[in-house]
Parts: structure tokens; C-alpha cells; sequence
């Protein structure tokens, strides 16, 4: 005789109940030969299903040796025992096991995604096998819109995807009526008569019958093994054998399919998806829209820090900011500038003095402040000239009344569009003739809304202060000298010329650098909220990502029983955990750009400057959490023991 198809000997199989063990299998021999339809007839508890889930290698046995055309199964890993699972056996569960989201064929072909076959090949095969089974009807129905007997044909359809040359079926007709359990036991033998081995698993003896050759079992041992009609051997009985093995090629075909099952899956828990994501848009929108003021400020700031002008140094009397003294020092005088204005790295130099004063034209009457500056004032602040003309170093010198208006003032003395370039104005008491105008010095450090006025300083000395110190001397460095170079020159010169060092300097370069060293400390810390905020969201994502696991241990069984191998679980979960997180993504960057439209419309306080960077870390942060949180639940998935899962509804 040539090997037989199925050959067990001395098979046993025990499970721990608690200190206890209970021998469901007490040493089973039994032989079946490729073509056989066999009935696996015993009382409830006496190990029937048992023995089907060694059968169809879903289970292991604890003793004994279980040969497939004479290949041991103990010595199968998990991949190769999949490829049993997909390649030879087809299953048929009393329970149906069909999965609730996917329609007739989707569920039909899930055994051929899992072997490799091309998407529209495996849609066209599993409608013909629906079709076969008079169910042409309802290939786009989804099992809860199926009678049971309608859903037990569909999980038909499913073992005979991948060829199944062996097809087990555990009380098939357990759930049915009597009319459908008929129709069912027709479809077997006519499987049978097409050369696919049928193994029947029942409690029924009118089902038993059915078979040409019926196993009784009872307690775990078989008792019967009665042969009524004997085999009329097909000449060449083999069904179609489909072993499909998956070439490298198909890989990136194999993630696609997994994507879809995710969406499938996502789309049927919308809810539970939705609140996985929740974490993450949180999260997501947070960083996004945190940076994105962070750098907006930071923007403004450094703007108005270049108001101050550039380049400039600016000498100031007393010992430093505040210096309550400083008003007693009188040392800081029009020759130190003087001075500074012949040295080589000097660009502009200028004196400057200050006064409040008021500023009156006809009936219009403001408080304003009255800077005395120099001629070369206006080139070191860089102020811009927008009406008239600015004064020169003459009419510095002769103290002329000139005055250059900014647009604040000139919009307040002038409200009504009159050109103010030639008309005297009152400063205090004294009449200036309005000159040019320039642009408002950007709202810098508290200057915004003030008028300012810019006169000869020698005019502003004699006329409303009465005295020659100076309230600073500006000076603009040239461009080819460094800062900090000139700031030693310039210390050096006035310590030398003074005497004693009585003045402090305040650099803009150094402003600039220390705002913007806050600044990168303050984007440093708002990176750990943000990484904490990530991990936290991350962490939710594990969390409901294993409720979601254990929720779906049944469809994981199922899947496992069709020839899904572990990497296959542990794809799809992983995949799902990294599109919910690439959504969540997407989504929060949306909701942090929504929130920064909102927040400039309803405040011009704010600034907010999105960078592509901080958007496509944000994209690749989610898809790297999804990846990172998912790999834990998707690898306790696919842990899963396929015989556990199945039973875990
Ligand atoms: P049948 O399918 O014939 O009704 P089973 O094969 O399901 O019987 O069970 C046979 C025996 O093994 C029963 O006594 C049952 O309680 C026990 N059994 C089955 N599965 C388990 C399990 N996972 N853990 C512990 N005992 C089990
Ligand atoms: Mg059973």
C-alpha cells in the first residue's frame, strides 16, 4: 500500500486545567488515504475536536506522531506549518468563523491573500466558487446579512480557495436546520467525488452515515473504525493542488493587501479608531502649532531688534542700565564724539539728547518726545525717509529749528491729509519748521505710540535742556570691523579720554544673540513638551491597540486557520497602528494650521510661521510612534496560539 495522506500513531494530547491534567487524546492510531470521506462520530467532550485541530496542524500534539504523505509535523515550524494550513487543509467550523466586515468574497479570499494570489485573479475565483455553491446572489452580502446556512457555504467557498486537497469540517451541519445541514452535506460528498479528501467531525449518527467510512471515539480513544462502502479510487483523485508560494516579487503587492485590511478594519471600528487617534492629534497638533508661535515670536522679536539698527554701539553715562548716578555724570560730551567719529571703524556717529515735551499745531495738541540727534542719525537707526528732507551737519551747527516728524506725529498733527513738509509747529515754546517725515520706528521696547520728533541735538541742547552733556553717543560700525572689536576700541578710547570707565555699551549684536539664545533654549523645551506629549499619545495608542487585540482574537484564530502566518498578524497590526497614527497625524497638523488661522484672525498679537520641517517631522514622528506602540500589541497578536484564538469567541 502507498503512504497514506493522514497517519497518526499513538497520538495523545493533554491540557493543564490547574494542578491537574486532562487527557483529551489517550493515544489515537489512525490512517486515512487521499480520496477517503471519513466520519469522525463521538459524544460530546470525547476529544473530536481535538483530534481536528492536530489534524489540521492548528494544534500540537503532546505524544505521538502525526505524518502528512509521510512528512512528520513535529518537525514543521510555524511558517511551514502555515503553509499546511493554506496549501492543503481547508476548514469548516460548526461556528462558521466568517469575519463580520468583510462581504461573502472578501471573506472567500482571504486563504489566496495569505498564499500570494494577484488581487482580481482571487476575486474572479472566489465569485465562481460562491457561484458553485448557488450563492452567485450574495457574493457582496455580509455575513449578518446571511441565513446560517448561506454563511456555512461561504465558509465553504473559503476552505476551497487555496485548492484544499483535505477539507476538515467540525459539526458543519451542528448549527444549522435540517434542510441547510443537508445541502451542506451534499456540497462534502460532492467535494469528495472530485477527489478532495473530506474528514467529518459530528455528534449526529445520521450524519455519520453520510460517510463511507465512520470513526467512533470516545473518552479520547477510538472504538470503531467501520468501513461501509469501499473506496472506488479515483484514477488520478488528486484535487487541484494550488501550492503557491510567494516570490519576492509579490512582497510589495502582500503590503498593499495588508494596507487594505487595515482600512477594512479601521473603517469598521470608527469610533475606536477615531479615539486611538485622538492622542495623537492631540499631540501632533500641539507640537505643530507650539512651534509654529515659538518661531513666529522669535521672528518678530529679532524684527524688532534689527529696528534698533545694525551694527550700531550705543554709549550711554553711568556704569551700567539704571545707573541712578548717571544723571550726575556729565562726562559723556559732543567731543567724545567727536573723537569716535575719526576712528576707523566708525561708519556714523551721533550724539543724542531727549526731552518730553509738547508738540502743538493750531488747535491740535499732543506730549511728544524731542530726540536731539546728529546729522548721521538717520543712517544708523536706518530710518526712512517717506515725505521732505532730512538735516545735514550744517544745520546742525547753525542749531537750526528744523524738525523731521515721524508719521505717528505727523498723522496726529495733521489729520486731515495737509501736507505738513514747510509748516511750523510748536515744540514747547519753541516754533521748528517741519522739514521731512520719516517712518515709525518699529514698536520696538515700549517706543510704540509715541510721537517723536528728531531736531539738530545742538538746537535741542541750547533751546529746552540748557546744558551739553549727552544722553548717548550712537555709533554705527563698519562693516568690514567686528563688533566686539570695536565695542574694545571704543572702551579703550573713552576710558582713556574720561579717565575712569563711567559709560556702559550696549551692543545690538549682543541683544540679538542673547533673544536668540533664549529662543533656542525655550524651542529646546518646547521640544521635551512636545516628546512628552508624543510618548503619551504613543502610549494610548499601545493601549487600545492591545484592548483591540485581545477584542479580536477570534478574527486573529480565523485568520491563523485560513494559513496567515505570524509575520502576516503582526504586519497587518502593525500596519493598522501605523495608519491610525499617520491620520492622527495628518489630522493634528490640519487642526494646529486651523488653530493658527484662528488665532491671527482673532488676535494680530500673534504671529505664527509654519516650517515644512516641523510639518514633515510631525508626519514622520507619527508614523514612527505607530510603528513603535504598534509593534508590541501586533507582536502579542501574532503570538497568539491559533487553537486559542479560534476558541477565544
Ligand atoms: P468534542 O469536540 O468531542 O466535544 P473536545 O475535543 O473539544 O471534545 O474536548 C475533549 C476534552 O478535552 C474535553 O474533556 C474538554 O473539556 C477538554 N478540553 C478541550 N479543550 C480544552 C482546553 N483548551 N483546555 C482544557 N481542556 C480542554
Ligand atoms: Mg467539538
Amino acid at each position: 500500500m502507498n503512504t497514506p495522506l493522514i497517519s497518526l500513531k499513538g497520538i495523545r494530547r493533554a491540557y493543564r486545567a490547574g494542578d491537574e491534567e486532562i487527557e483529551a487524546l489517550k493515544g489515537v492510531d489512525l490512517e486515512i488515504q487521499e480520496g477517503e470521506m471519513v466520519a469522525i462520530i463521538g459524544s460530546s467532550g470525547s476529544g473530536k475536536s481535538t483530534l481536528m485541530n492536530i489534524l489540521g496542524c492548528l494544534d500540537q500534539a503532546t505524544a505521538g506522531e502525526y505524518r502528512i504523505a509521510g512528512r512528520a509535523v513535529s518537525s514543521l515550524d510555524s511558517d511551514e506549518l502555515a503553509a499546511m494550513r493554506r496549501e492543503h487543509f481547508g476548514f469548516i467550523f460548526q461556528r462558521y468563523h466568517l469575519l463580520p466586515e468583510l462581504n461573502a468574497v472578501g471573506n472567500v479570499e482571504i486563504p489566496a491573500i495569505y498564499a500570494g494570489m494577484a488581487s482580481a485573479s482571487r476575486r474572479e475565483r472566489a465569485a465562481a466558487l460562491l457561484a458553485r455553491l448557488g450563492m452567485a446572489e450574495r457574493t457582496s452580502h455580509r455575513p449578518g446579512q446571511l441565513s446560517g446556512g448561506q454563511q456555512q457555504r461561504v465558509s465553504i467557498a473559503r476552505a476551497l480557495m487555496n485548492g484544499a486537497n483535505v477539507i476538515l469540517a467540525d459539526e458543519p451541519t451542528g448549527a444549522l436546520d435540517s434542510h441547510s445541514g443537508d445541502d451542506v452535506l451534499e456540497i462534502l460528498e460532492e467535494l469528495n467525488a472530485e477527489g478532495h479528501t473530506v474528514i467529518l467531525v459530528t455528534h449526529d449518527p445520521k450524519v455519520a452515515s453520510r460517510a463511507a467510512r465512520v470513526i467512533e471515539i470516545a473518552d479520547g480513544e477510538i472504538t470503531a473504525d467501520t468501513v461501509t462502502r469501499s473506496l472506488d479510487r479515483k484514477a488520478d483523485g488528486q484535487a487541484e493542488a494550488t501550492a503557491r508560494k510567494r516570490s519576492p516579487f509579490r512582497i510589495g503587492a502582500a503590503l498593499s493587501e495588508a494596507f487594505q485590511m487595515a482600512l477594512v478594519a479601521m473603517w469598521a471600528h470608527k469610533l475606536r479608531s477615531f479615539l486611538t487617534m485622538l492622542g495623537i492629534i492631540i499631540g501632533i497638533a500641539s507640537v505643530v502649532s507650539v512651534v509654529a508661535i515659538g518661531q513666529g515670536s522669535q521672528a518678530k522679536v529679532l524684527e524688532n531688534i534689527s529696528s534698533l539698527g545694525t551694527n550700531t554701539l550705543e554709549i550711554f553715562a553711568g556704569k551700567s542700565f539704571g545707573d541712578v548716578r548717571a544723571g550726575k555724570i556729565t562726562t559723556l560730551t559732543v567731543n567724545d564724539a567727536n573723537a569716535l567719529s575719526g576712528q576707523p571703524y566708525a561708519a556714523a556717529v551721533t550724539p543724542t539728547v531727549s526731552k518730553s515735551s509738547t508738540v502743538r499745531y493750531g488747535s491740535t495738541e499732543s506730549n511728544a518726545l524731542v530726540n536731539g540727534v546728529g546729522a548721521q542719525y538717520f543712517t544708523a537707526k536706518a530710518l526712512e525717509l517717506s515725505d521732505g528732507s532730512l538735516f545735514g551737519a550744517s544745520a546742525v551747527r547753525a542749531r537750526s529749528q528744523d524738525v523731521v516728524i515721524d508719521s505717528n506725529t505727523s498723522d496726529t498733527l495733521f489729520p486731515d491729509g495737509e501736507d505738513p513738509i514747510g509748516k511750523v509747529i510748536l515744540v514747547g515754546n519753541v516754533p521748528a519748521r517741519v522739514i521731512g517725515v520719516v517712518a515709525t520706528r518699529q514698536t520696538g521696547f515700549g517706543s510704540s505710540g509715541n510721537l517723536a520728533l528728531y531736531m539738530p541735538y545742538t538746537a535741542v541742547q541750547t533751546r529746552f535742556l540748557g546744558e551739553t552733556t549727552l544722553r548717548s553717543v550712537i555709533l554705527q560700525v563698519d562693516d568690514s570691523y567686528e563688533m566686539d572689536d570695536a565695542e574694545n576700541a571704543v572702551t579703550a578710547l573713552l576710558t582713556q579720554r574720561h579717565g575712569t570707565k563711567d559709560f556702559y555699551i550696549l551692543n545690538t549684536d549682543d541683544i540679538r544673540e542673547t533673544i536668540t539664545s533664549t529662543a533656542s533654549t525655550l524651542a529646546l523645551l518646547i521640544t521635551a513638551i512636545a516628546v512628552i506629549s508624543l510618548v503619551v499619545g504613543g502610549i494610548g495608542v499601545m493601549n487600545i491597540m492591545l484592548v483591540s487585540v485581545s477584542e479580536r482574537v477570534s478574527e486573529i484564530g480565523v485568520r491563523m486557520a485560513v494559513g496567515a502566518r505570524r509575520s502576516d498578524i503582526l504586519l497587518q497590526f502593525l500596519i493598522e497602528a501605523t495608519i491610525v497614527c499617520l491620520i492622527g497625524g495628518f489630522l493634528g497638523i490640519a487642526a494646529a494650521l486651523g488653530f493658527g488661522t484662528l488665532l491671527t484672525t482673532l488676535s494680530s498679537g500673534f504671529s505664527v510661521l509654519y516650517s515644512p520641517g516641523s510639518i514633515i517631522a510631525a508626519v514622520v514622528c507619527s508614523t514612527l510612534i505607530g510603528l513603535t506602540f504598534g509593534y508590541l500589541p501586533a507582536r502579542s497578536a501574532s503570538k497568539l496560539d491559533p487553537v486559542t484564538a479560534l476558541s477565544g469567541e
